[in-house]
């Protein structure tokens, strides 16, 4: 009894390993035969012909046109359809909320953003999250598949409870499972900021050309997002990646986590902007600074020696193949990369970080796409696990 349950399992385990490997075969290709899915799956003409037409059915896949061969019929050619699914994904950060829709490829339909003040209540926050959905779901109309939320903080993903937020206090104990429930009848699926940004380098990213890799967030909060064997690596209740906490000056400056001398507390968007003198400026954030004075080049410069000698903990820990810098801080590029190397030298063991790259990220609205991307994963992978 226990062996036939076990058979059934891995049968329906095969199944949708070979589903997902299907769907990622047309994902990754333009317009392909069932010949074409069979050779590049693996598996022979008959099984494809039956997941094709299921995902056919479900309004996934169409025939799109026909391909002439030398030898028999002509093939039928099949992508995704054209009024297909689309995913969205939105982002609440400590100074906007933002979001995307996408189709199945990471093709952008729409993208909007709506500001926060700071220290934003929770019902101001909901509210901007209610209305870039709205008008996000407008675009999309019956199309959308699903939403993706990523919040910065503690979140426990499978409620959507905000348990902890340094960066946007307002937040705790708010649960967007339930105020999501209100607007939209669809499943919503739930990532922390760092992590998504992560998920979204896998995606669309500089992370797609490499099985491990380390995101690190650079915003108003710091935080890491780590990906091992191109899966996401959550940590016993979820928290991993908290870099922003780690400690780079002993009873040094206040962190808003209520420790002292936190990456974060040197590191931070708001620090570094307050430090530039950015207030004066008008700008709100390191996007908005024009033309970086000494004054500036110094703090840009200290902030990539702070910015090494913290990255110097994972590189010793987990010796990543690329370190992946995404935010604004990263506009400065050719002050800050120096600098950080030379951080990174002082801090860590040569051997650990010999072999390991540092690049900058070029995706924008990394986190929302991050979202989405938590939304493609249940349908191109198995619990985080990639098929092709
Ligand atoms: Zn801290």
């Amino acid at each position: 009894m226990v062996r036939k349950t076990i058979e059934i399992s891995n049968h329906e385990l095969m199944k949708r390993i070979n589903r997902a490997k299907v769907l990622n075969a047309i994902r990754l290709n333009l317009s392909l035969s069932r010949s074409d899915i069979a050779r590049l799956v693996g598996l022979d003409k008959k099984s494809i012909t039956n997941f094709v037409s299921e995902i056919i059915a479900e309004g996934l896949v169409e025939e799109v046109g026909r391909k002439m061969v030398a030898k028999g019929r002509p093939l039928t050619l099949l992508d995704f359809s054209h009024d297909g699914p689309l995913v969205a994904g939105l982002d609440i950060s400590a100074e906007c909320v933002s979001g995307v829709l996408l189709d199945f490829r990471g093709e952008i339909y729409s993208s909007q953003s709506v500001p926060l003040g700071e220290n934003a209540a929770a019902a101001v926050i909901a509210k901007a999250v209610k209305n870039v959905f709205a008008s996000l779901e407008e675009v999309a109309k019956k199309r959308l598949y699903g939403t993706g939320l990523s919040v910065q903080g503690v979140i426990d993903l499978e409620q959507g409870l905000v348990i902890e937020s340094i960066n946007l206090p307002g937040l705790r104990g708010f649960n967007f499972r339930e105020s999501f429930e209100k607007i939209s009848d669809r499943k919503m699926y739930f990532e922390e900021s760092s992590r998504a940004k992560a998920l979204a380098e896998k995606w669309f990213g500089a992370g797609r050309q490499h099985d491990d890799f380390v995101c690190i967030d650079l915003g108003v909060g710091i935080g890491a997002g780590l990906v091992s064997d191109r899966r996401l690596y959550r940590g016993a209740g979820e928290y991993a990646g908290e870099i922003g906490h780690v400690v780079i000056e002993r009873a040094g400056r206040e962190c808003r986590c209520g420790n002292r001398g936190c990456l974060e507390a040197y590191l931070s968007e708001r620090v570094l902007l307050e430090k530039i003198g950015g207030a004066a400026t008008g700008a709100r954030s390191l996007a908005e600074i024009g033309e970086v004075d000494s004054g500036a080049r110094k703090v840009l410069e200290q902030a990539g020696s702070d910015l090494g000698e913290g990255l110097a903990v994972l590189v010793n820990v987990m010796n990543p193949t690329t370190i992946i810098l995404n935010g604004n801080l990263m506009r400065f590029e050719d002050i800050v990369m120096p600098k950080v190397w030379e951080g990174l030298k002082r801090n860590s063991l040569a051997a650990c970080l010999e072999g390991t790259e540092v690049i900058a990220s070029t995706l924008p609205q990394a986190a929302a796409l991050g979202a989405a991307a938590v939304v493609l994963s249940e349908v191109f992978e198995l619990e985080g696990y990639y098929y092709i």
